[in-house]
C-alpha cells in the first residue's frame, strides 16, 4: 500500500484505553504510528484537557511492551520538554498552534537539535502562508522530518464538514514544499465516523501520502470527539478499502489515457499559442491608445467583455466563477502589457 497510516484515539483517557487501543492497532498492521493526545487544545472552556504527564509515563511503558512508536500534540515549550523525558519520538502541532507564529517560533526553540518527527496540522484559516511558515520555521530550526497534515478549515458554512476540506489550498502547500509528504485528517474533517471512510477515499484520490485518523476502543464512551472516533474495526475496513485501490493504471486503461493526456498537452500548447497573440494584440492597442490620448484602462468595454465571455461560457458549460477568475487575470496581464509597451 505504502501509505503512512497513523492512528489512536482523540486523547488519552486511561492506562487501559491505551493498552486496549494499542493492542488492536498494533495487531491491525499496517498502522505507522499510534496518536493519543495528551494536551487538548479546547475551542471552549469546560471540556476535557488531557491527562498530561501521567498519560507520558503510560505511552513509554507501552511502547516498549508493544513495540509502539506514539506521537501527541504539543502546543508550549514545556510539553516538547516532557516528551523527550518520556521517549515520545514524534510530536504534531495543532491547528490552533500553527496558526500563531509566536507559539510556533517557541516551540521550534524547544525542537532545536532534537531528532523528533513533526507533524504539522493545516491553521484553521484557509491562509496557506500561515501553514507554510510554521514548516519553514520548524526546516530553519534544522527540523528535516516534517509531514503536513491537511485536517479542514473552520469556515462560516462549512457544508456538512466539521471543518472543511479545501484541497486546493493543501494543493498550494504540495506546490510550494514538495519535498514535505502530507497525510489527510479525515476524522477532524468530517466530525461524524460515517464520513470517515468518503473522505480517506478522495484524498486517496489525490494522492496523500497516508492518514492521520481517529480510533479509540470504545467510541460511544470516549471524553472528546465522541462523534467521529472509529472502531479498530472500522479501521481495519477502511484499511482494507485502501489496499483494494489500484496503486497503477492497469491493461487497458493505459492506451485510453496516454491518448487523452496527449490530446490535452496540445490544448494546453492551442492555449498558449492564442494567449501569446491576444497580448500582442493587447500591445497594438495600446500604441493606438497612446496616440488617442485614451486610458488604457476602459471601464465599459471592461465590463462589456466580461459580460460577454460570461455568457458564452455558461453556454459552453464552464463554470460561472472559473471563467470570472481566469478573465480577471487575462485582463490584469493585458493591463500590464500595455502599461508596459
Ligand atoms: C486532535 O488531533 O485531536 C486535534 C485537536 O486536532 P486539531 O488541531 O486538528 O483540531
Ligand atoms: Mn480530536
Amino acid at each position: 500500500m505504502g501509505k503512512t497510516i497513523i492512528a489512536g484515539p482523540c486523547s488519552v483517557e486511561s492506562r487501559e484505553q491505551l493498552r486496549e487501543v494499542t493492542e488492536a492497532l498494533v495487531r491491525l498492521r499496517g498502522v505507522s504510528m499510534i496518536r493519543a493526545g495528551v494536551w487538548k487544545p479546547r475551542t471552549r472552556p469546560g471540556g476535557f484537557e488531557g491527562l498530561g504527564e501521567p498519560a507520558l509515563g503510560w505511552m513509554q511503558e507501552l511502547a516498549k511492551e508493544y513495540n509502539a512508536v506514539y506521537c501527541c500534540e504539543v502546543a508550549r515549550p514545556e510539553h516538547v520538554a516532557l516528551c523527550q523525558r518520556y521517549g515520545i519520538r514524534a510530536v504534531w502541532l495543532g491547528a490552533r498552534t500553527t496558526g500563531n507564529p509566536f507559539m510556533v517560533e517557541e516551540l521550534c526553540h524547544a525542537l532545536q537539535g532534537s531528532s523528533m518527527a513533526v507533524l504539522v496540522k493545516n491553521p484553521t484559516s484557509p491562509d496557506v502562508r500561515l501553514w507554510l511558515g510554521a514548516i519553514e520555521r520548524l526546516q530553519a530550526a534544522g527540523i528535516d522530518d516534517i509531514t503536513a497534515v491537511h485536517r479542514g478549515f473552520s469556515m462560516y458554512h462549512s457544508s456538512g464538514y466539521r471543518n472543511a476540506p479545501l484541497w486546493e489550498v493543501a494543493l498550494e502547500l504540495r506546490r510550494e514544499r514538495p519535498e514535505v509528504p502530507i497525510l489527510c485528517d479525515p476524522s477532524h474533517m468530517g466530525g461524524r465516523a460515517d464520513m470517515v471512510e468518503p473522505i480517506a477515499l478522495a484524498a486517496m484520490q489525490l494522492d496523500y501520502n497516508g492518514l492521520m485518523v481517529e480510533v479509540h476502543p470504545h467510541p460511544e464512551t470516549a471524553w472528546s470527539d465522541r462523534e467521529q472516533q472509529l472502531t479498530p474495526a472500522a479501521l481495519g475496513q477502511l484499511l482494507e478499502a485502501l489496499r483494494r485501490l489500484p496503486t497503477t493504471v492497469s491493461g487497458e486503461a493505459l492506451p485510453a489515457l496516454m491518448a487523452l493526456r496527449g490530446h490535452i498537452d496540445d490544448l494546453d500548447h492551442e492555449l498558449l499559442t492564442l494567449l501569446a497573440r491576444r497580448m500582442e494584440l493587447s500591445r497594438e492597442i495600446a500604441d493606438i491608445k497612446r496616440e488617442k490620448g485614451l486610458t488604457i484602462y476602459q471601464s465599459k468595454r471592461w465590463e462589456a467583455v466580461m459580460q460577454d465571455r460570461l455568457q458564452l461560457a455558461a453556454d459552453l458549460g464552464l463554470d460561472e466563477d472559473f471563467t470570472k477568475e481566469l478573465f480577471e487575470k487575462i485582463h490584469a496581464e493585458s493591463v500590464r502589457v500595455q502599461m508596459e509597451s
